[in-house]
């Protein structure tokens, strides 16, 4: 993770160069906001986090978008009452600040699901987990299961490489389809309002919030890493976002 400082140089040189009135915020939710549970569903969102999202987006002038690997729908659930614009599927699904959404056309097709759970049942602890558009298998509770898990993800997507691409996240292999990254996310949301014109911060935890970050830096901004900037703790960032929306 630590070529990550040199892919996410700030060009502002300190977060405190950039007052609240002109900032846009891009926000990872797993890792970053929240602690990662052993399975995407057992993680416990803490209780000041919606209002404290919710003040920090008021601060923000609504320039503060979630940007996830799950589901859109997963983190709506995860985050109710709050309807934030968001990236969900790393971008396969983005839903704009004016609440239109922006969806890839590209679908795992069905065979491709079919052939991972079929994994999922032959090595138990491996988890397969369906999205709108991409899939996700986990292995963080069998490690030993990772070359398997690698190697069928590969002959898979081998199958309409032009189409689809894997994405390599921790303990978690992704399937999604092509050109969709947290990058694009960014930059999409920098073209609206509220977000337009403004100094983007990224704050990731993982490999794929790398396209996040650079986004981030491409518009003037700063990525920021939870392992460098929080200490690798989910905490820290919530502490950091309450004193932001207190301003
Ligand atoms: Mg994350």
């Amino acid at each position: 993770m630590t070529e990550l400082a040199s892919s996410s140089r700030p060009l502002v040189a300190s977060l405190d160069q950039v007052p609240v009135q002109d900032m846009a915020l891009f926000l990872d939710l797993d890792g970053t906001l929240v602690e990662i549970a052993a399975t995407p569903k057992a993680v416990v969102v803490p209780d000041d986090l919606v209002a404290d999202l919710s003040a920090a987006s008021k601060a923000l002038g609504g320039a503060l978008a979630i940007v996830s690997g799950r589901d859109l729908a997963e983190v709506d659930r995860l985050l109710a009452p709050l309807c934030l614009p968001a990236a969900g599927e790393h971008g396969a699904v983005i839903r704009l600040p004016n609440g239109k959404r922006d969806d890839v056309e590209a679908k795992v097709p069905d065979d491709w699901l079919a052939a991972l759970f079929q994994l999922q049942q032959a090595r138990p602890g491996v988890m397969i987990e369906r999205k709108a558009h991409s899939v996700v298998a986990h292995f963080r509770n069998v490690p030993l299961e990772e070359e398997l898990v690698r190697r069928t993800a590969t002959e898979i997507v081998a199958r309409d490489p032009e189409h689809f691409e894997i994405l390599h996240g921790k303990m978690v292999i992704e399937i999604l389809p092509r050109n969709v990254s947290k990058g694009h996310a960014v930059q999409r949301f920098m073209r609206f309002a509220p977000f337009r014109g403004r100094i983007p911060v990224f704050v990731g935890d993982d490999v794929t919030d790398e396209d996040g970050f650079e986004a981030a830096v491409e518009f003037g901004g700063v990525g920021l890493h939870v392992a460098e900037s929080f200490g690798g703790q989910p905490q820290e960032v919530r502490r950091w976002l309450k004193r932001l929306a207190q301003g």
